[in-house]
């Protein structure tokens, strides 16, 4: 017999077998055999014509429909099944075929399933990788919804403690003013923690604000001329009492550029820069020391302040600047806001970064790693863009920099 005989004849044993090796279940079998016949037949075209790519609508089909646990696993359903095909095909022409039928019949399938193994391994990546992409997708948009709610939950959730805050304001107002003819030292101080409790919770408040309107593009810059030199001075007179009661030191060298005057937003590069340096006093241990430098760079001011402590790990260096990066250390959270390692809510650099990106600046930190016994240190730099005149509204929207006198 010659080859096309040879698989004519051995067409219904060799269906038969394959089904029944590989499919329990009589529904699964009839199902399975409808498939192995087509697949018989597209391999015997290939093998008469010599092109064995007529396998492929078939491979192609079966790579195509494997169950999700497959792919979760990362199963080669197809490469197992054309490997028991052949060897069923080996017993089936050593069982039944003279040496030299079965020496050419070989020789015209294996180039066939040569070829197939191939296809399937290519197929099956092919359909794991849209797999895994598809899947990514889905998380990433998962995580862009739970962003989404976090983001309006703290804009609700601010706007909500408002309210009964600027309640308390009043009230404390009028109980101070009502006890003022006969006051004690003890009601003074007990109204001076009441102050101290609502001067906090409204940092807080205004904190999510501005967060909120950052995540949303909203915050509105009021573009002013002003000194780099005279903002980091009142931001000094600010923290000059932690840093003395912390027996630190907080230099403020003089740089090229920092009496040159400059469009911005300056109470909120206030806020920026108050934001970092408290927190080069929080993470400084007593004795340390910050120093706030700079320098001119063509279109930019770059401003650094370096402190000598606690310093920052490589993998914290970019989640810091994420809002709430340090929930999970709610144990380090501290009234005083520049206690050592007093954590707050985490979002004082969500912040800066806010402000100095919406001014068109960047914002990034170097440290040698975090380590609160040899205090490697960290240093922020803060990238501004020399600004001489108030951007124009128009060009400032295509930077998501709106304008007050846009409104
Ligand atoms: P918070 O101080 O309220 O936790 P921030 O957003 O201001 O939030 O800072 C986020 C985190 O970044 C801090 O909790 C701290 O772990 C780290 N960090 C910020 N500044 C410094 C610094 N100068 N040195 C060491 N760690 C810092």
């Amino acid at each position: 017999m010659n080859v096309p005989e040879v698989l004519k004849e051995i067409r219904d044993t060799w269906i038969h077998r394959v089904a029944n090796s590989m499919a329990r279940g009589a529904g699964v079998r009839e199902n399975f055999q409808g498939q192995l016949e087509r697949f018989y037949s597209l391999l015997v075209q290939a093998i008469e014509t010599g092109d064995p790519a007529w396998v492929d609508p078939i491979l192609y089909d079966w790579s195509a429909s494997p169950t999700q646990s497959d792919l979760r696993e990362g199963e080669k359903n197809i490469s197992a099944v054309l490997n028991r095909m052949l060897m069923i095909t080996y017993e089936l022409v050593r069982e039944d075929l003279t040496e030299q039928e079965a020496m050419d019949t070989l020789g015209s399938i294996l180039p066939v399933f040569t070829y197939a193994l191939d296809k399937a391994a290519r197929y099956e990546m092919e359909t794991r990788v849209a797999y895994i992409a598809n899947e990514l997708t889905g998380v990433q948009s998962k995580l862009e919804r739970l962003d989404r709610s976090k983001s309006s939950f703290i804009s609700v959730a601010a706007h909500e403690l408002k309210t009964p805050l600027t309640l308390i304001e009043g009230y404390t107002a009028m109980m101070n003013e009502a006890t003022k003819n006969n006051s004690s030292a003890q009601m003074d101080s007990l109204i001076e923690g009441i102050n101290n409790g609502i001067r906090r919770l409204r940092t807080i408040v205004d904190d999510m604000i501005d967060v909120s309107l950052i995540d949303n593009n909203l915050m509105s810059l009021n573009f002013q001329p002003l000194w780099l030199f005279k903002l980091f001075n009142l931001v000094r007179n600010e923290l000059i009492v932690s840093v003395v009661s912390r027996k630190q030191t907080l230099e403020l060298r003089p740089f090229p550029g920092n009496d040159q005057m400059l469009f911005g937003d300056s109470e909120r590069l206030y806020q920026a820069f108050r934001n970092l340096l408290s927190n080069a006093i929080k993470y400084t241990p007593d004795g340390g020391s910050i120093i706030l430098d700079g320098r001119t760079l063509p279109g930019f001011i770059e401003v650094t302040i370096a402190d000598t402590g606690i310093g920052i790990s490589p993998e914290d260096q970019e989640t810091i600047f994420e809002k709430f990066s340090q929930l999970g250390n709610a144990s380090l959270h501290s009234s005083g806001k520049t206690k050592f390692k007093g954590g707050g809510p985490g979002l004082g650099l969500p912040i800066a970064r806010g402000i100095i990106e919406a001014h068109g600046g960047t914002i990034w930190v170097e440290s040698d790693g975090h380590d609160e016994k040899r205090c490697p240190g960290s240093t922020f730099h803060v990238l501004l863009p020399i600004r001489t005149e108030p951007p124009d509204p128009k060009f400032a929207k295509l930077f998501g920099v709106e304008t007050k006198s846009d409104h």
